[in-house]
């Protein structure tokens, strides 16, 4: 495991870099890279992010987000040094990005989550923090640069979408303090809240009102599960990344434990987000299907059609409650502190 200090190094002894995060990027992905994007520019270094998808809309008002390019502009660039932002596992940067990239080059892996891989040269895996901005916000810190204003508005995105807004378990007292440091160095809360979460198209909340209709509980109400067809995306003009933060929904229900949200792809296969309350590991449920995360959130894709893909998802849930009760013969929600 990598120190701070080691990946300064790294970054001190060359002089080419590429930056790249997860297909699907959210708030975290895209605000990690491109601060550290801006730092490493800062330091005189040549940068270039090449990321599967493109930033989504609701981030584009972020400094520096012009500069992510698609895969096909790499054309002959060859880095020295990749470094891969909040991705578990290096596949999650997509296909073509893995073949093109990789061969290459040192890869320095910057990531918080639990079930991450140690592919890199270089690993800089915080579990405890609350996300990868949070990560970069150290890195930066640590080695002397003010964080600015620009830098600030990337960080204090990437921290507020992994903490739900500061709800989640891992809205830690570092997170908060980083928060109100960033809030000093010129980030104005309300307007980037509104910014990300207040302009929302109307094509959106259609999608959500279909999504909702598709509601299904487990007799005890524990689990809750609902999908997102191809169908219901043709019929709204929407896309599968709008169903992002549709399953906190699902999840909000009183009596629910865990929730389950599965989108049908194009070509029909099954992609599905996991959330947990209290008891239940998301993170766990997601790797036994090829995927990861995090205890409380977790995703994972399925070679099966969105029926079957929930039926399985269920049965591992259900499962794990029902080995709970047997073994302690106490209640499962008696067991949050214990996972917490
Ligand atoms: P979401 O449900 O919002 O897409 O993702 C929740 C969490 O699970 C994120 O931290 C994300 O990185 C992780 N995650 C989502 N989908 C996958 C996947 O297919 N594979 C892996 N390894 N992690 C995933
Ligand atoms: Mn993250």
């Amino acid at each position: 495991m990598e120190t701070y200090d080691t990946v300064l190094d790294v970054f001190d002894d060359h002089q080419n870099f590429a930056l790249s995060t997860h297909i699907n990027p959210d708030g975290d992905a895209i605000g990690s890279e491109l601060a550290l994007y801006s730092f490493l520019r800062d330091l005189g270094k040549q940068v270039l992010i090449f990321n599967t998808d493109a930033v989504p809309k609701i981030y584009q008002f972020l400094p520096f987000s012009d500069a992510v390019l698609p895969p096909e502009a790499l054309q002959g660039y060859s880095p020295e040094i990749l470094v891969v932002l909040d991705s578990g596992m290096l596949k999650r940067i997509g296909d073509d990005l893995c073949r093109s990239l990789i061969p290459s080059n040192a890869i320095v892996n910057i990531d918080h989550h639990a079930t991450a891989n140690h592919f890199g040269r270089y690993n800089l895996i915080e579990e405890e923090a609350s996300s990868t901005s949070e990560i970069i916000y150290q890195l930066i810190q640590h080695h002397g640069t003010p964080i600015g204003r620009d830098r600030a508005l990337c960080l204090y995105t990437g921290i507020m979408f992994d903490t739900g807004c500061f709800r989640y378990s891992n809205s830690t007292p570092a997170a908060h303090r980083i928060a109100a440091e960033l809030i000093n160095a010129g980030v104005s809360v309300d307007e980037i809240y509104r910014l990300v979460y207040e302009t929302t198209p109307a094509a959106r909340i259609r999608l959500l009102g279909d999504v909702l209709q598709t509601l299904g509980m487990t007799p005890d109400g524990k689990i809750a599960w609902g999908y997102a067809t191809q169908e219901m995306f043709r019929k709204t003009g929407t896309g599968r990344e709008d169903v992002d933060g549709f399953i906190n929904h699902i999840r909000s229900i009183d009596t629910v434990e865990f929730a389950v949200l599965v989108s049908e792809q194009e070509d029909g296969r099954s992609k599905a987000s996991l959330r947990s309350k209290s008891y239940i590991d998301a993170g766990e449920i997601a790797a036994e299907f090829g995927g990861g995360g995090h205890q409380r959130a977790a995703g994972c894709e399925i070679d099966a059609h969105y029926d079957a893909a929930i039926a399985q998802l269920v049965a591992s849930a259900q499962q794990r409650i029902n080995k709970l009760k047997e073994v302690s013969g106490v209640k499962p929600e008696e067991f949050s502190e214990r996972l917490n």
